[in-house]
């Protein structure tokens, strides 16, 4: 998003720098600075911090229309009112303007008529109904086609209550929601164009339908049309029978081969049925739970009651029930809709669960989860406050639905999330709150798992990812790690260049490590001649750890070696302190600070009276220079 925040006073200037925390890649600038001319046709939004009169005078020649013109957007300078002036719906303004005023505790004033919080939100609905949407893409689209119409159009092969502003249609050229659990069913008739390539679904199914042009008249022809969102009932209930010892990736297999070849979707899946003695079979359980579906079991004479199916030998042996696959199916759904089939060591047979099924059988949390592809982002930010933190780290921040984390550092970015779900437990308390973030985003949540620095060194990241691990792997789980600037990049940046050179980091912590493996990494690091970062220093429980630390370098290093001592970096309460071994300040050491002891080259440069003292760590540049 093109964004440019435009201010004309120091006090317009400081609020600007503020909304950056909203607006990381904006381009901000001086009023007399900016060209309107120049950016207008390019800038999808401009934020004016400064009277309507002078904005509305200033844009008034390039206006040309809804469609094409820019979302634009004044703020007063004391941030009390955020308007929407142009472009409010299409162009966003409105959306913007809702933002800002969230983000800086300002009023929105938005005069479009129709005001889209009157309108209900597709994903929520869908989603209270327990329908998958297959491709979230699409959604934004759909949705943005509402606001402007006021009304969506709906085809649905399910029975199902639709809110106003939803309309039924008979077919499927029409609409632009579709409810139905196949894939390509004889009754969609659309058009596929060229111009739209499906984007492949995380389970590599394609939606396969489209929408062209001619058959949505009312479609603006500046816009491309919009091809319908498909949502997937969950109203399908597989029946299963298998072999002892049968692998979960063979059952899927099977199951989904069936499917496809019935064009039936995978997302409409809302439970497994089989014989109860199957329902702890390894591989079914697995199978099960990979995709969050029940497992329902019936007896040998629940089975045998169902009549009119054929019987199987195998199963009669084996079991002594005459089928499995079908009359569990049956039993859990209602009408069969596709005859067993064998494949390999399974038996897969599907009935349709019609709404009389649905009241009488008791419902399982575990079906009901939506199979929306849940995102998990670990990410760091940074030492202190928001601006060192990575704009990637900014972005996942911004899509995040909850935000899981320790609370002093949820405080320092308190900014960026508001209004968001927040999960903060103490400081002992990282595994508890690791696995809630794994548990939320298996549902299929957005998580970000936050850490200060960086989520790779001392942080989060590994304790999530062994989490994991031990987890049922639910493929539709996405994952990113996004780094950070850790307290070693900031401490030093505040020295100078204390790590020009090879170093050690080392924790003091001796709560997950024991003491005699730090003491050990302490003396090779030392001996080694190694600048030394010193993570977890000190805390109320931990006082000696520091002077031992500083005992071992003395038996290595000079008295006189550079020390120097950040606590807070980035933060409000920032202190900086460049010492000697011998000289170290112990008492002004805690946990928010970290020690970076030189080696024996590092030395200490002061310059222009003092105003700057650095602590610098010769790369060996020097030698080259004297020697050329
Ligand atoms: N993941 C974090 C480190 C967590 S361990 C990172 O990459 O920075 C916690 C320790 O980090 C603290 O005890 C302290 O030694 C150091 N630390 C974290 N933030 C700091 C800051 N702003 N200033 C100084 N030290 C900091």
């Amino acid at each position: 998003m093109k964004t440019f925040i435009i201010y004309i006073t120091r006090n317009g200037e400081l609020l600007a720098r503020r909304l950056r925390g909203l607006f990381p890649t904006a381009r901000v600038g001086r009023f007399k600075e900016i060209s309107l001319s120049d950016i207008w046709d390019s800038a999808e939004a401009l934020i004016f911090i400064m009277a309507t009169g002078i904005v509305v005078r200033s844009i008034a020649p390039f206006i040309k229309d809804k469609k094409s013109d820019p979302a634009v957007v004044v703020i007063d300078e004391k941030a009390q009112f955020v308007i929407s002036l142009l472009s409010g719906h299409l162009g966003g303004a409105n959306d913007l303007s809702r933002r800002i005023g969230e983000f800086l505790g300002a009023s929105p004033v938005i005069t479009t008529a129709s005001d889209i919080n009157s309108l209900p939100s597709i994903d929520l609905w869908a989603k209270e109904n327990d329908l998958v949407i297959e491709d979230w893409d699409i959604l934004p689209r759909v949705a943005r086609r509402f606001i402007e119409d006021g009304v969506i159009k709906v085809y649905s092969e399910i029975d199902i209550d639709l809110p106003s502003g939803f309309m039924r249609v008979e077919e499927t050229e029409s609409a632009d929601l579709i409810i139905t659990n196949r894939k390509k069913a004889e009754g969609l008739r659309l058009k596929a164009e060229e111009s739209y390539h499906t984007v492949g679904g995380t389970q590599g199914e394609t939606s396969g339908v489209h929408r062209g042009k001619q058959s949505f008249p009312l479609c603006d022809p500046v816009f491309p049309p919009v091809r319908p969102l498909i949502l997937r009932p969950k109203n399908l209930v597989i029946g299963i029978g298998c072999n002892s010892g049968t692998t979960a990736s063979e059952i899927e297999s099977a199951v989904r081969s069936l499917l496809e070849e019935e064009g039936l979707s995978f997302k409409s899946i809302h439970s497994i049925a089989t014989l109860d003695k199957k329902t702890e079979e390894k591989g079914l359980v697995e199978f099960t739970r990979r995709y969050g579906l029940a497992l329902r079991g019936f007896t040998s004479e629940e089975l045998n009651s169902v009549e009119g199916l054929s019987i199987s030998g195998h199963a009669l042996k084996a079991v002594g029930a005459r089928a499995v696959a079908e009359p569990a199916a049956i039993l859990a759904g209602g009408n069969l809709i596709v005859p067993k089939r064998r494949i390999g060591n399974v038996t897969v047979a599907v009935a349709l669960r019609s709404s009389e099924t649905e009241k009488g059988v008791p419902e399982n949390r575990e079906s009901s989860r939506t199979q929306r592809s849940g995102r998990l982002y670990i990410l760091g930010t940074g030492p202190g406050d928001i601006g060192h933190i990575t704009l990637r780290a900014i972005d996942a921040l911004m899509e995040a639905e909850v935000v899981v984390g320790y609370s002093t550092y949820i405080d320092l970015i308190k900014d960026l999330i508001k209004n968001k779900e927040v999960i903060t437990t103490g400081m002992t308390e990282e595994i508890k709150r690791a696995e809630k973030a794994v548990e939320l985003a298996l549902e299929g949540r957005t998580v970000a798992v936050i850490s200060g620095g960086d989520p790779g060194i001392y942080g989060m990241a590994g304790l999530v990812l062994e989490i994991l691990k031990d987890r049922a792997p639910h493929q539709s789980l996405t994952v990113e790690i996004i780094p950070g600037v850790s307290a070693l990049n900031a401490c030093a940046s505040r020295l100078g260049a204390p790590l020009t050179h090879d170093f050690a980091c080392i924790s003091l912590s001796d709560r997950l490590t024991d003491w005699e493996t730090i003491e050990k990494r302490l003396h090779n690091a030392a001996s080694g001649d190694f600048v030394t970062v010193l993570y977890n220093p000190r805390s109320h429980g931990r006082q000696w750890h520091i002077i031992k630390a500083r005992d071992i370098f003395l038996k290595y290093r000079d008295p006189e070696t550079p020390v120097g001592i950040v606590k807070s970096a980035m933060r409000d309460n920032e202190r900086i302190i460049l010492t000697t071994l011998k000289e170290m300040p112990l008492d002004e050491i805690d946990m928010q600070t970290t020690v970076i002891i030189g080696n024996s080259r590092t030395y200490i440069q002061r310059w222009q009276d003092n105003r700057y003292n650095w602590m610098i760590t010769p790369r060996g540049y020097e030698r080259r220079f004297n020697n050329s």
